[in-house]
């Protein structure tokens, strides 16, 4: 961290900045200029917020060298982070993309089964599907809960996808580590700290959704914490967010945070085209965006019957659409291959 010092700061306002990093157990560099004195504080800094030496008098400015965000960061693990969900699905490096798709929510065992089925042989690797729904609205569909997973898991063992769910409250977490391959954190929760703290101490690989008004140093922030408390199994999810424009789109696409994202951080970076649109006819050109971007992968909402989904039919491809889209997909993805 770099303390500048206002030009006119007196020796003892300098010595106090001095005593202050020296109490916190940093060591510090003091070089004095003509003009201005600097002080780069060495240690631990990532404790420290720059506020706290911001208001010491005489300071002008403190900047970080370091990113708050060290163990997801590049900067302290370089190559890239491959996660491992249930047996053999690789997300992550030189990989192929991956593919996760099926319903926002769960709603019978037979479209579950039917969706998975087309999932698989359209080339999914994974099956999505939420038993526990965040809805704002309290008479809207919140899945079918414990029921739900039993739908996922009698299609995993039918289809041999892994899958994933979301988890919302740690009261459930137990229960859902027992059906699922993977936890997804929705964006509603990513900065739900108590919960970001449990999955952390679990050993299940995790989809990190992007928070609705989140900046990107705070969805690797919210990575930080699972990998602070033991867990290295994380997958970044960018679904777009909100911005002043919602007329035509649920939110707004940030495509740029797949290669800002792979160039911080060494964990991988998948996207979601059906958050991120809200509209079905959209989630095909983003896809192929994403992949041009170089995501590791692909979470698209699919449905039997768009129109007469629980949750989300809008932004819901049906089989066809879907078949055609993966094909585009897989041919997208070997001529981009061939020109690496
Ligand atoms: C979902 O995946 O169905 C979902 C609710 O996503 P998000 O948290 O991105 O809104
Ligand atoms: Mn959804």
């Amino acid at each position: 961290m770099i303390i500048i010092m206002e030009p006119g700061a007196t020796k003892g306002q300098i010595q106090n900045v001095i005593d202050h990093v020296h109490n916190t157990g940093m060591k510090t560099v003091v070089n004095s200029g003509v003009i201005q004195t600097v002080i780069a504080a060495i240690g631990e800094t990532s404790k420290y917020s720059t506020e706290q030496f911001e208001i010491l008098e005489g300071v002008r400015k403190v900047e970080r060298i370091q990113v708050p965000f060290k163990l997801v960061s590049r900067d302290s693990h370089h190559s890239d982070t491959i996660v491992t969900v249930g047996k053999n699905v690789k997300i992550g490096g030189d990989n192929p993309p991956v593919i996760i798709a099926g319903p926002c929510s769960v709603e019978s065992e037979e479209i579950l089964l039917a969706i998975a089925k087309v999932a698989k042989e359209c080339g999914a690797k994974m099956l999505r599907g939420g038993a526990f729904k965040p809805r704002t609205g309290p008479r809207t569909f919140e899945g079918l809960g414990k029921l739900g997973l039993e739908f996922l898991a009698t299609a995993r063992k039918e289809t041999g996808l892994a899958v994933v769910t979301e988890v919302m409250d740690t009261r459930d977490l137990d229960l859902i580590c027992e059906f699922t391959d993977m936890l997804q954190v929705g964006a509603r929760n990513m900065q739900n700290f108590s919960l970001l703290n449990e999955i952390g101490k679990t050993n299940k690989p995790v989809l990190l959704k992007r928070g609705l008004s989140a900046t990107i140093e705070e969805w690797l922030l919210a990575a930080e914490r699972i990998l602070d408390k033991g867990n290295s199994q994380v997958v970044m999810c960018e679904r777009g967010i909100r911005t002043f424009d919602n007329k035509y789109t649920r939110n707004t696409s940030d495509i740029a945070a797949i290669p800002v994202i792979r160039k911080l951080s060494h964990l991988p970076i998948i996207f979601d085209p059906s958050h991120a649109t809200g509209k079905w006819d959209l989630v095909a050109p983003l896809s192929k965006a994403a992949i041009v971007t170089g995501v590791h992968g692909l979470i698209i909402e699919i449905h039997p019957d768009p129109e007469k989904a629980l949750s989300d039919g809008p932004q819901t491809l049906n089989f066809e659409n879907f078949r055609k889209l993966s094909k585009e997909l897989e041919k997208l993805s070997q001529t981009l291959a061939i020109t690496k």
